[in-house]
């Protein structure tokens, strides 16, 4: 019987062991493309307001209109993929000219789907999807990720399953919970077990709400804010609005994450920033 040369069967079983560890990896795939941890900013939706009131509860913007963006991140890390927030439904798409909710236009431009079919993914390619908050503007696509984990905190999920849900939350756009894998988070949480991409507990606007924290290779520590603050000046001033869950739990999440800023020389993006979504780089190109 013919028989290969040594060298040739040592390489073929090189081989086999390679395709059979990538088959062990799930999304082996975009784990291979991505040797270092990469930001991207998806655009998933923007929101137009006759009045932001809701944003002071200080009487700061009453009768002012203004704009907020509403971006989705996809985080890429060589052991898999992190969906941070969902933002509005692609099924507002299907009307430019914007739908009505509660009084605020939403629109979306452009599907989520269509972004990440760019970088070569379908929403089963997402390894785990994570919410900085249950708000509708947060989890309009939470129910597409069928096949990824859902890092879920336990107090957000609970609050959101009341008999009455609190305003801003539509239960049926997170039903998919109870049929996907989920981890229940009761503080912070680190994603990928090297310290790269932690979620952090900071509750206030809602009972369970969190932001996520970025050690990226080159641009250093970036810090996603969620809805700890809305723009640019609520930060500044230190604003809390009067929709928030608890005032005292606002004030202390924000010191804490300003400690985390200061002794880590972070970089925040305060997502619904419009000037903030602006600086970063247009999809497909990425922090790294
Ligand atoms: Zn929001």
């Amino acid at each position: 019987m013919y028989s290969l040369p040594i060298s040739a069967r040592r390489a073929g079983i090189a081989l086999m062991a390679v395709l059979l560890s990538l088959a062990s990896i799930p999304n082996a795939r975009a784990a291979s493309e991505t040797p270092t941890l990469r930001l991207y900013a998806l655009d998933c939706g923007r929101a137009v307001f006759t009045d932001m009131s809701m944003f002071s509860d200080a009487d700061d913007y009453d009768g002012q209109p203004g704009q907020l963006a509403d971006p989705c991140f996809l985080i890429r890390h060589p052991r898999g993929t992190l969906l941070w927030d969902t933002g509005l439904g692609d099924k507002i798409a299907a009307h430019p000219e914007g739908v009505d909710f509660n009084g605020i236009r939403f629109y979306v431009d452009v599907t989520l789907e269509r972004q990440l079919k760019m970088l070569g993914l379908s929403p089963a390619d997402i390894q785990f999807v994570a919410f900085s908050h249950f708000h509708v503007d947060h989890v309009g696509n939470a129910n597409l990720f069928t096949r990824s984990t859902w890092i879920i905190n336990r107090a957000e999920l609970n609050a959101a399953l009341a008999p009455v849900p609190p305003s801003g939350v539509d239960k049926s756009l997170i039903s998919g919970y109870e049929h996907v894998e989920t981890k229940l988070l009761d503080g912070d949480y680190d994603v990928f077990g090297d310290g790269t991409v932690r979620i952090l507990n900071m509750p206030g606007h809602t009972p369970g709400h969190q932001a996520l924290m970025l050690k990226l290779a080159k641009e250093g520590i970036v810090i996603l804010s969620g809805d700890l603050y809305h723009t640019l000046d609520n930060r500044r001033l230190r604003r809390v609005p009067r929709i928030n869950a608890q005032r005292a739990d606002t004030l202390a999440s924000m010191d804490r994450f300003e400690h985390l800023v200061t002794n880590n020389r972070a970089r925040v993006i305060v997502q619904h920033s419009p000037e903030d979504f602006r600086w970063l780089p247009k999809f497909p190109r990425y922090l790294e």
